[in-house]
């Protein structure tokens, strides 16, 4: 909407307040509310605030500035703006950027922006004009009550042992007690109710998103036992699905909360069964032509092989981005249909870089990127994926042989151990990020500045603590050593 056709609407409505909606370093959406009539009360649109902003402090925002040069200005944009469900006064929300109010430059820190620069540095290089994401992002959704004191027991069954350990475990998050209609570990995908308890919820999640203004194509329980589910948007650019991805997460947790149930998209909840991931689909267009369709392997084009191999050479270090907490190492290891293998493949859920095999319609051509998870800031996952691809492309990498062509069993170990796998902890791929992050400053897209903030929170307040923290399986080994 404009500006003009937000203040129309908002008369006719009866919007009281402005939420002016934007994003922390690490993914969490952040706001401050307003009356609506600052907004909407200007003749000289220089001077309202879609222009000039509204400051705040930035000072107590988790990757932003430090205290001697805290004020800011958040700049709403008004492409974004929907109605919020979840604020009983009528209220429009917007998403907004970050400015220094000094230099009235875009705040470097602001990951929208650096979602912007991606987009821009795609223009630049000359290779497409348009980048379109389609990111799965999956989650649990467990019973609210019983949550917060039953977690832990939980994690202590689910760790002593698999099987019937981890149904019960699993039924007691969901405050579900019958032993009956209950699926079995890894087989939520997909038996219809009664095991499937949650479709409603669901339907109602989707409504409400497509309320706000996100498409969506399908939604359904996903493989772990019981609670996991995934609603999968239509693909958008680039820092538009970051905007949307975040409000998709906004209304997953508010429609749980309001119906008595928690939602959370940590990695791996839980001990033995499937986790959540955020596989992201990623394509290039230039002049309304998508540019990974062609007539190599699986239909794809020579660019697009570039780009696979781009992810595959830095995989390693995109990890520090897109699977960015201790507890995505949990959830990154065979066996559980999340990658761990720096491949490609058309049909191997195994390998880190997939070719959907859809429709004959080159325009629904695609990489799939499945390590990445939704714990970590959306618009610096898909920037960082976008920038690995484009190095690909630009230097012209051949990404070798897909996995499927390769007979598994005809390799010696020393041939296997070539094959190469995403760290094994979140301190394994921020040393790869130390290591090989050139790629995501071109451009001025990412900065030296924003790696370094991200690196040293990561060991500060992740890594490290929970390193030396002793963990409660630990006590099942070794308290009676
Ligand atoms: N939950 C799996 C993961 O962690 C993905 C399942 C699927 O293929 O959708 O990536
Ligand atoms: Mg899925
Ligand atoms: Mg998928």
């Amino acid at each position: 909407m404009t500006p003009e056709e937000i203040k129309a609407y908002c008369e006719q409505n009866g919007v009281r307040f402005v939420d002016v909606k934007f994003v922390d370093l690490f993914g969490q959406w952040q706001h401050i509310t307003r009356p609506i009539r600052e907004l909407n009360d200007w003749t000289d649109y220089n001077r309202s605030p879609w222009r000039n902003g509204y400051g705040f402090d930035g000072s107590s925002i988790r990757g932003f500035q430090k205290i001697e040069e805290s004020d800011m200005l958040l700049i709403p944009d008004p492409e974004t703006a929907f109605i919020d469900p979840f604020i009983e006064t009528p209220t429009l929300s917007v998403i907004a950027n970050v400015e220094d109010p000094v230099t009235r430059q875009p705040y470097s820190r602001d990951a929208r922006y650096i979602a912007r620069k991606a987009e821009q540095y795609l223009r630049e290089t000359g290779v497409g004009d348009t980048v379109y994401i389609g990111p799965e992002l999956e989650f649990f959704i467990f019973d609210e009550v019983r949550f917060s004191n039953q977690m832990h027991t939980a994690s202590y069954l689910v760790d002593s042992d698999e099987g019937i350990w981890n149904s019960n475990a699993e039924a007691t998050l969901r405050g579900d007690l019958n032993q009956g209609y209950r699926p079995r570990v890894k087989g939520g995908y997909f038996p219809v109710a009664p095991h499937d308890s949650q479709t409603d919820i669901r339907n109602e999640m989707v409504e409400v998103m497509e309320e706000c203004g996100i498409q969506v194509e399908l939604h359904h329980h996903e493989v772990a036992t019981a609670g996991q589910g995934e609603i999968d948007m239509r693909f958008d650019t680039l820092t538009r699905m970051g905007d949307k991805a975040l409000l998709y997460k906004y209304i997953v947790k508010n429609v749980a909360r309001r119906n008595g149930k928690v939602a959370t998209f940590m990695p791996k909840p839980l001990y033995g069964d499937n986790g959540s991931g955020m596989h992201t689909h990623l394509s290039i267009w230039k002049n309304g032509v998508n540019l990974f369709a062609g007539e190599e392997y699986a239909g794809i084009s020579k660019l697009c092989k570039h780009y696979i191999a781009g992810l595959i050479r830095h995989g390693r270090a995109l990890m520090a981005i897109a699977a960015p907490t201790t507890n995505s190492y949990k959830r990154l290891v065979p066996g559980y249909e999340a990658p761990v293998n720096l491949v490609y493949s058309a049909r191997n859920r195994s390998a880190a870089c997939r070719i959907p095999l859809v429709s004959p319609d080159p325009r629904q051509k695609r990489v799939e990127f499945r390590p990445p998870d939704p714990s970590g800031n959306p618009y610096l996952t898909f920037a960082a994926i976008l920038m690995a691809g484009l190095d690909g492309i630009i230097n012209e990498w051949d990404p070798g042989e897909p996995l499927d062509k390769i007979n598994l069993f005809d390799l010696s170990p020393e041939e296997l151990a070539n094959i190469p796998t995403v760290a094994q902890s979140l301190d394994g791929s921020l040393r790869a990020l130390e290591e090989d992050h050139e790629f995501l400053l071109k451009g001025g897209v990412f900065t030296e500045d924003v790696l370094e903030t991200w690196i040293a929170y990561k060991y500060e307040n992740e890594v490290d603590p929970i390193r030396m923290r002793p963990h409660p399986y630990e006590f099942e080994l070794y308290f009676d050593a």
